[in-house]
């Protein structure tokens, strides 16, 4: 734990104005999982099920997948997990579907690859619809999704596999379904998108990867990679604004919802619903608590008519400094 934090771990995430966030944390390990129950976390906004997978040599089966889930889904309850489909490709590979590429983050990942192995994917959201049984805190999320025809798509095959297991007598309630905003083009349909699905979850690290085009690993371009560069941050405001039309929930769960300051702009831009890795849960509550709604606002209308990241930090740093 934080030093000194442990003591945030049953208050709640408020502002000093008595603006209510939500805080969840990303897993994909057991020992993420057992370090986010001592943090008092509301669920789960992103389990990576491509880490239970690199354990196996081999695809696992339907029964050993839902055993695994069912632990992420028990231990959360009635909290919701929400579980994103298979996503190998770019950086990401199981030994056992090698994928040699030219250009790995722009090829087969992800949704792609699901949508193309049907037997692998529906393999996949049976177990997980059948480790919900009875606990119904299931969410799924796809991700990579570049065109509405994704969507659809995977939406028919969930659809699929609750039938197939309804008829084998499982008594499935329908999870939600829900869509990473993680490559420009969804940015760009984020309405469309929301229209067709129960929420959208913005991935910032891929998307900042494919608005600025550098590499998310690569070091020598690593100066280059920022979430706060003013045209991310408009992608962030313009998704949060589309979903605003329908209604539609809309959370964060790429890196920069563990940053202080990305947390502070993501609540100033209307996000109420941060998705995170466990050690920066408390953290990122009490930096919540020390601050306001308000301020947060009017730092977010500042950052946004800025033309250079190096300003955004500038501006940030100063108001921060100020505010005290
Ligand atoms: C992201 O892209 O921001 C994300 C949360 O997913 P991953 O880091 O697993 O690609
Ligand atoms: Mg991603």
């Amino acid at each position: 734990l934080v030093k000194g934090l442990e003591n945030l771990k049953d208050k709640p995430a408020i502002t000093t104005d008595n603006h209510k966030m939500s805080l969840v944390v990303n897993t994909g390990l057991m020992s993420d999982v057992v370090r986010s129950q001592d943090l008092g976390a509301e669920g789960v906004g992103l389990y990576r099920t491509e880490v239970p997978f690199m354990t196996f040599g081999r695809f696992p089966s339907e029964i050993e997948q839902a055993e695994i889930y069912r632990q992420q889904l028990s231990i959360f309850a009635p909290h919701p997990v929400t579980m994103r489909t298979l996503d190998i490709g770019g950086d990401k590979s199981l030994p056992y579907l090698p994928i040699v590429e030219d250009n790995p983050f722009l090829g087969w990942r992800g949704i792609r690859i699901t949508l193309d192995h049907p037997e692998v994917f529906l393999v996949q959201l049976r177990a997980m619809l059948r480790a919900s049984e009875g606990l119904n805190n299931l969410k799924i999320m796809l991700p990579m999704i570049t065109s509405i025809s994704e969507l659809q798509t995977a939406k028919y095959l969930i659809h699929r596999s609750i039938n197939e297991l309804r008829e084998d007598g499982l008594e499935i309630v329908e999870p939600e379904i829900g869509v990473m905003i993680e490559v420009p083009a969804a940015v760009y349909q984020a309405h469309h998108l929301a229209k067709e699905c129960d929420f959208l979850s913005v991935g910032s690290n891929d998307l900042t990867q494919y608005i600025l085009a550098v590499d998310r690993n690569n070091p020598r371009v690593a100066e280059l990679y920022s979430s706060l560069h003013p045209a991310v941050l408009m992608s962030f405001k313009h998704i949060i604004d589309q979903a605003k039309l329908t209604n539609t929930p809309v959370s964060v769960c790429g890196e920069i919802a563990g940053d202080p300051v990305g947390a502070i702009l993501l609540m100033g831009m209307g996000y109420q619903k941060l998705s995170m890795n466990a050690a920066s849960l408390l953290k990122i509550k009490a930096v919540i608590r020390e601050t306001s709604l308000t301020f947060a606002q009017q730092l977010v209308e500042k950052v946004m008519k800025v033309d250079d990241e190096s300003i955004v930090q500038a501006i940030v740093k100063a108001e921060l400094k100020r505010s005290g």
